[in-house]
């Protein structure tokens, strides 16, 4: 599979340097994609900056009709993106197919949502004097994407953008590229105008270092590390650009008392062990309250070790490889350094030796954890989960929120006015209550502190790519 980058309306990219894509389920190459550099990311913004004008112009319900053709093309196509966002990432296939039918309900809502951006006028506060607020689509839409979500980090902001007239260069990261670029094939067969959609792969400074510098990019909206985030931050001060950030979490879990304790262990499984434990939202942490911690975690052991662990591709896997080695030496440290400091670890602990280059970690429960350890600073990004046994509420509140990220966070009891409580104590965007998967696309996603600024999906998903001009009007 040697791919192309899309500008224009046009494949092209076929004589620069290729860049790998690899299975990390093998190490296997699956494909190649150009190694696009500063000249392609400028031709790919200078054709998003010619098609705004016309695609800005069309009617929310024209564009609106583009998305619904473009969401009903990926899902009639859910097996052969799934398939080749299993190659290039790793999750397990039925995970695969879930993820792009996440992604196009992303189309598919803003499809509909974009039709209901209003304005509104204003008593004035004097006589001959109408006030109004008009909303803008921002412009020509930047967008900087993770390996870990390949399609739905795509499409949370790919279907926003299109939806609220904008116009869009896309740069998925470099080992998932594959997913990306089907789902701007599938764009273009909805029809969606030529310069509307664009991809570049490639060096990620040059392509970043463009997208931040070029005064006719109006929007960079970015997807992944609070490191690269900063990074990106800082360039975007020159000018002032508008910026999204998306960065990583580390998420607490807190299982109080009176929880249910079936519906806790099962949820912390969905939560952490989805996608190998690569998700920004997933628990990276929990504490159990002293009254239910032995019951939780006997449960949670037995349930741990009933996960498979193998080839994504292959018929009942729930937890694929690693995405790299990188990935691999983290969880590795965390773990031996938590063991080093007194952690017990029940179950896991260890790489599965499939062959040499590809990164299987079994699925690890350590208890005894405390707060000195790596594990319980840092986000892990791997099947791990770490329990501290703590005594009060409070203290199990306090634990939670010492951590400069506030990205997700869950409870679980079963008391109303309790989960209400704790609940507002909570310094995170997002907060499962009794719930491990509480990301749609119809609600807003994203962090506090240093896990990002601005939210994805939901109305603030649409807000986000808009701009707010007020007009006085002298009668
Ligand atoms: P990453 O290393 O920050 O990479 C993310 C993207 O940034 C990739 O496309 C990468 O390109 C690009 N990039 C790297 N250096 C850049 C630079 N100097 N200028 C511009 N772009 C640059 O993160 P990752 O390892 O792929 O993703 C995992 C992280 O994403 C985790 O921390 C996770 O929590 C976070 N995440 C957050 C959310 C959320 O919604 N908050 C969702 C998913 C993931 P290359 O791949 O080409 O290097």
């Amino acid at each position: 599979m040697d791919q192309l980058i899309y500008i224009n309306g046009q494949w092209t990219g076929a004589s620069l340097d290729k860049i790998p894509v690899h299975n990390p389920a093998t190490s296997q190459i699956i494909g190649t994609v150009p190694k696009a550099g500063k000249k392609e990311t400028r031709d790919a913004i200078d054709a998003a900056h010619s098609a705004f004008t016309s695609w800005s112009r069309l009617t929310a319900y024209e564009r609106s009709e583009y998305l619904e053709k473009y969401y009903h093309l990926i899902i009639d196509n859910v097996n052969e993106i799934a398939s080749i966002l299993t190659l290039e990432m790793g999750k397990p296939l039925a995970e695969a197919k879930g993820e792009v039918r996440y992604a196009a309900s992303f189309i598919k809502w803003f499809a509909e949502e974009g039709k209901r951006v209003y304005g509104r006028t204003i008593p004035s506060h004097v006589d001959g004097k109408e006030m109004l607020v008009l909303k803008a689509p921002v412009g020509v839409v930047a967008a900087i994407t993770p390996w870990n979500f390949p399609a739905a980090m795509i499409t949370r902001k790919m279907g926003p953008a299109l939806a609220a007239g904008c116009t869009i260069v896309l740069k998925p990261a470099k080992q998932t590229p594959l997913t990306a670029i089907m789902l701007v094939k599938l764009a273009e067969q909805a029809g969606i105008p030529k310069g509307v959609v664009n991809l570049v792969t490639g060096n990620a400074a040059e392509i970043g270092g463009e997208f931040l510098s070029n005064p006719k990019v109006r929007k960079v909206t970015f997807t992944g590390s609070t490191e690269i985030g900063k990074e990106l931050m800082i360039q975007a001060a020159q000018h002032v650009k508008n910026l999204s950030l998306e960065l990583g979490g580390h998420a607490p879990i807190l299982i109080l008392d009176d929880a249910d304790v079936d519906k806790a262990v099962k949820s912390v499984i969905a939560s952490k062990f989805r996608n190998g434990g690569q998700t920004c939202i997933c628990g990276n942490r929990v504490y159990v309250q002293e009254g239910i911690y032995i019951q939780f975690l006997e449960k949670l052991i037995n349930e741990t070790q009933q996960l498979k662990v193998g080839n994504g591709m292959d018929e009942g896997v729930d937890i694929g490889p690693l995405i790299d080695k990188n990935g691999f030496l983290k969880v590795d440290e965390h773990v031996h350094n938590a063991t080093r400091l007194g952690a017990k670890c029940w179950v896991g602990g260890r790489r599965i030796e499939v062959q040499e280059d590809a990164y299987y970690y079994a699925p690890t429960v350590l208890s005894d954890v405390t707060q000195e350890m790596l594990i319980m600073n840092e986000e892990t990004f791997g099947p791990v989960l770490p329990i501290q046994k703590v005594s009060t509420v409070e203290e199990a509140i306090a634990y939670a929120n010492l951590t400069p990220y506030g990205l997700a966070a869950y409870v679980f009891t079963e008391s109303h006015s309790l989960g209400m409580k704790v609940i507002h104590q909570l310094d995170f965007g997002i907060i499962g209550w009794n719930d491990g998967l509480p990301s749609a696309a119809q609600a807003p996603f994203g962090g506090m502190k240093e896990s990002g600024l601005g939210r994805e999906g939901g109305i603030e998903g649409l807000e986000a790519f808009l701009e707010t001009k007020y007009v006085s009007i002298g009668l």
